[in-house]
């Protein structure tokens, strides 16, 4: 009985929320923070050591503001950084490499994928927060109405493969969470593959990736278990990706991820990872980029005499936000729906990007900040790169599908 009770007292000072609940000063440090971040709807907390202090910035629109300096004595700042990896159950005794771990907060009432990593003057934290209560929908990921039109006629095939690109923090995840969450997750089968699981769905199985279990092993333990729908939360290697195509192949929707800059990106890697190019010229069903960037406050957005907005000084409308003149984040996606065959089989970055794609992201970004939705500056920074690559490869008879861009 003796060994029972210690091992159940052991188990639950293991619990996040037991390790952020004690009363002492370490604690309560990282209690303040992590309810700080909650009530200003941060995306991220970073926590840097320096030489002398420990930083914590808040990641709130898309911009890091500093919230507090931690300038303690080296023996209570590396107590400090205990407690914060006991928090995220990371390994205490190892500090030379990365560790990564997704824990819940009941105290928050959210999700936290945790990462940390070696620095030069000790360990550096970052947590993306998920929100329980806030399960993404396709109407609030902002998407324009051709673009979910498309998306939402995509998601209802019983077969073929939607993928969705861009650089970390760009919310393609968040878009493909969106999109099970429209899928009749009780009528079907619905698995996904994640490392790690940020977000818990309600009525899918969800499989998180161990050393055991790999991507490739996972999709094929997936593919055992009668699925209808298949969320690969990202593909990186040569098996995972032929294994997710011949998935879509045989009478399956899979939903996945990968890094590329745009929607070419995306066929070109594919290519490059090996996969048969009739495989993918057969299943490519919805495929597209996205970035997200900062939404002007309607109310204080100022005229720029160029054409457009830029960012206004604050108002009562968007002071809360913390960001003056910024109301929230507004996605920019390019895409494209049952790319041809023939552009997949005889594959040209430049061709497909000119006639395969419904719309693009610099077309996007110039319509958006037409509207007033984004920054004048922000297209600016699109056209500078456009014309970039125009000037490396000239684009034949671009299809913007919005705006055309003389
Ligand atoms: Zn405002």
């Amino acid at each position: 009985m003796v060994m029972k009770d210690s091992y159940l007292s052991i188990a639950k000072a293991n619990s996040s929320d037991d390790v952020i609940e004690k009363k002492d000063f370490f604690s309560m440090t990282w209690k303040k923070v992590f309810e700080e971040a909650n009530g200003s709807k941060a995306s991220d907390i970073h926590i840097q050591q320096f030489e002398d202090s420990i930083r914590v910035r808040l990641r709130i629109l898309g911009e890091l503001c500093i919230i507090q300096e931690i300038l303690e004595t080296p023996e209570i700042r590396t107590t400090l950084i205990n407690r914060l990896k006991s928090l995220c159950h990371f390994e205490l005794n190892v500090n030379d490499e990365a560790q990564d771990r997704a824990f819940t907060l009941k105290l928050t009432n959210s999700r936290y994928r945790g990462v940390v990593t070696p620095g030069v003057f000790g360990e550096n934290f970052v947590f993306r927060i998920i929100r329980e209560e806030e399960l993404p929908t396709i109407k609030n990921c902002l998407l324009p109405e051709n673009i979910e039109k498309d998306l939402l006629y995509a998601i209802n095939r019983k077969q073929g493969f939607i993928c969705i690109t861009g650089p970390t923090g760009s919310g393609k995840s968040t878009t493909l969470q969106a999109t099970l969450m429209e899928i009749s997750r009780i009528k079907k089968n619905v698995i996904t593959i994640e490392d790690p699981v940020e977000r818990i769905i309600p009525d899918v199985v969800q499989q998180q990736i161990t050393p055991k279990l790999t991507w490739a092993k996972a999709i094929k333990a997936a593919m055992r278990q009668d699925p209808d729908v298949i969320l690969i939360g990202e593909i990186r290697d040569h098996e995972s990706a032929s294994l997710a195509l011949e998935a879509a192949q045989t009478g399956h929707l899979v939903l996945s991820t990968l890094h590329t800059n745009d929607v070419s990106g995306i066929v070109d890697r594919l290519i490059g990872l090996g996969v048969d190019r009739k495989l993918i010229a057969d299943n490519l069903l919805f495929i597209s980029a996205q970035r997200l960037t900062q939404k002007l406050c309607p109310n204080c957005r100022i005229k720029n005499p160029c054409g457009g907005f830029d960012i206004g000084n604050g108002c009562n409308d968007c002071s809360h936000s913390k960001i003056k003149g910024i109301i929230g984040r507004q996605p920019i996606v390019e895409y494209s729906l049952h790319p041809d065959s023939d552009s997949i089989m005889n594959f040209d970055k430049i061709r497909f990007k000119s006639t395969q794609l419904k719309t693009s992201l610099f077309s996007e970004a110039k319509r958006l900040s037409l509207e007033g939705v984004i920054a004048a500056e922000e297209a600016d920074q699109w056209e500078k790169k456009q014309v970039w690559q125009t000037n490396q490869n000239p684009p034949q008879n671009l299809n913007h599908g919005h705006v055309n861009i003389q």
